[in-house]
């Protein structure tokens, strides 16, 4: 069954662990914005050329890049049954432009939270050790505060629009999966009706 689910949460949230977790629950694709970038600057393309330097300095890449590269990541084929997406759109103004997107694919059935506090996030980022070159100390704190400066308008958006579920992203990987499938439940999110 489709479903079309937006993770939201600080760097270090476990995004890019839910999202695979979840995507494979629900049988759909984990759609994440900072790999499809990353990916971009690995193969050394055009565009991967253009977004490799805002990439190491942890700033946000500009609005029409991001929005063209979801816009293909959403037209294609596996991402027809729904998806999960992770980092995208992470800010009103993306979440506004992006809603004509989203809304061809469907809609989305969901906005879940993964809830941290930032002590916990410094940790994690400090323990990391994928070696991502934005991973470093002074870029991490960027990257908090660009998340925390753009995420309180974007959990209003849709805590207005009665889509955010937020969990607690504390436990253990498996607990919060499992929290996040009952809280959609719990929501009414189509997928488990
Ligand atoms: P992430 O893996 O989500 O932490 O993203 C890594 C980096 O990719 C970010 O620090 C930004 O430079 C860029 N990025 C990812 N998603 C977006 C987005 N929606 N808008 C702008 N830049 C993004």
């Amino acid at each position: 069954m489709a479903v079309r689910l937006l993770l939201l949460g600080a760097p270090g949230s476990g995004k890019g662990t839910q999202g695979p977790l979840l995507g494979h629950h629900y049988g759909v694709p984990h759609l994440s914005s900072g790999e499809l970038l990353r990916r971009q600057v690995g193969a050394g393309t055009e565009l991967g050329r253009r977004v490799a330097t805002t990439l190491d300095r942890g700033e946000l890449v500009p609005d029409e890049i991001i929005l063209s590269v979801m816009d293909e990541a959403l037209s294609s084929p596996s991402a027809v049954g729904g998806y999960v997406l992770d980092g995208f759109p992470r800010t009103l103004r993306q979440a506004e432009r992006a809603e004509g997107l989203l809304e061809r694919t469907g809609g989305l059935d969901a906005a879940v939270y993964l809830d941290l506090p930032d002590d916990v996030v410094r940790a994690r980022l400090a323990g990391r050790a994928d070696g991502r070159s934005d991973d470093v100390d002074d870029v991490v704190e960027r990257r908090l505060a660009i998340f925390h400066a753009e995420a309180a308008p974007l959990l209003d958006h849709y805590r207005k629009r009665d889509l955010l579920v937020p969990v607690d992203a504390s436990p253990p990987p498996g607990d919060v999966t499992r929290a996040v499938v009952a809280a959609l439940t719990a929501h009414g999110t189509k997928a488990d009706r």
